[in-house]
């Protein structure tokens, strides 16, 4: 680690976003000594505020193709994540467990024989007498909620993880900047970033967290980036050339 540290000590790095994605980044890559900056216009207005962070593994029912791949990832590190985390704050949990329920009778049914299907999977099916449903059903008065518990599923509360997050950086030498990145351009081995205030910086690695807006900030024809937005979400990636080091990738 103390190699790694001394070779990226004065590589600098700004990440663009600072919701879960920007400020995770920012941590991870801390450990090896880069020169990081975060820069974000607004980190309240973002996607990481407004999640409700639910992770549904087990619960969910279809259990093949990539959706259910990248579920049982997720399922396997975040809480590898969360407990990283928790030395910084240990309010940081996995709320267990997560309920789907249903008042109609035909769903029910599937639930049952879904549960019935995997005995394995930690998974319970609570009908409307339940003693653990009396609060809800009582809310939801005439509708006679039953379902599922799933006991490895839960949620994380974005809004205690993004604070955690915030905790954990204090503690690394990294800059923030409040502004909006307007333009991304490479020159030579560097890159500029055009700043909304009219401020310039330069640095070797920018990493876009800024989720879909990333898009507005690459020129394709600029920066010779074959680019399309694609609905889903990205499990492995992989580049054909085994002996590629990213860092030295005059792209990105
Ligand atoms: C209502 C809602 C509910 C959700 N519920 C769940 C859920 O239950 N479970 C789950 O797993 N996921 C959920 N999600 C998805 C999850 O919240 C997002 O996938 C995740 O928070 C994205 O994090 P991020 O860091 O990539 O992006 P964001 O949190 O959106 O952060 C991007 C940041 O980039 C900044 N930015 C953008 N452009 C620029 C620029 N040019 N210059 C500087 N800064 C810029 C923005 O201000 C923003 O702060 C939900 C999303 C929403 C909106």
């Amino acid at each position: 680690m103390n190699k790694l540290k001394d070779k990226f000590n004065k590589i600098k790095i700004i990440i663009v976003g600072s919701g879960i994605i920007g400020k995770s980044n920012a941590f991870e890559l801390s450990k090896y000594g880069f020169d990081i900056t975060i820069i974000d216009q607004d980190e309240m207005q973002n996607s990481s505020n407004a999640a409700l962070g639910i992770l549904m593994g087990k619960i969910y029912q279809k259990r093949k193709g990539r959706s259910w791949i990248l579920r049982q990832k997720s399922s396997e590190l975040w809480p590898k994540w969360i407990n990283i985390l928790q030395r910084y704050n240990p309010k940081l949990i996995i709320e267990k467990p997560l309920f789907k329920l249903t008042s109609d009778l035909e769903k029910f049914k599937k639930l049952t024989t879904f549960v019935n299907n995997y005995p394995n999977d930690d998974l319970e099916i609570v009908e409307a007498n339940s003693y653990i449903l009396n609060p809800i059903n009582k809310i939801f008065k005439g509708n006679k909620l039953q379902g599922i518990i799933s006991h490895q599923d839960g949620r994380i509360n974005p809004k205690i993880l993004l604070e955690t997050l915030n905790i954990a950086l204090k503690t690394k030498n990294i800059k923030t900047i409040n502004n909006q990145v307007i333009q991304i351009e490479k020159k030579i081995q560097k890159w500029n970033l055009k700043l909304k205030s009219g401020e310039i910086l330069t640095s070797e690695i920018v990493i876009l967290c800024n989720s879909l807006d990333s898009l507005k900030l690459i020129n394709p024809e600029l920066h010779k980036i074959k680019l399309k937005p694609v609905l889903g979400q990205a499990i492995e990636i992989f580049h054909e050339d085994k002996n590629i080091n990213f860092l030295s990738y005059q792209n990105f």
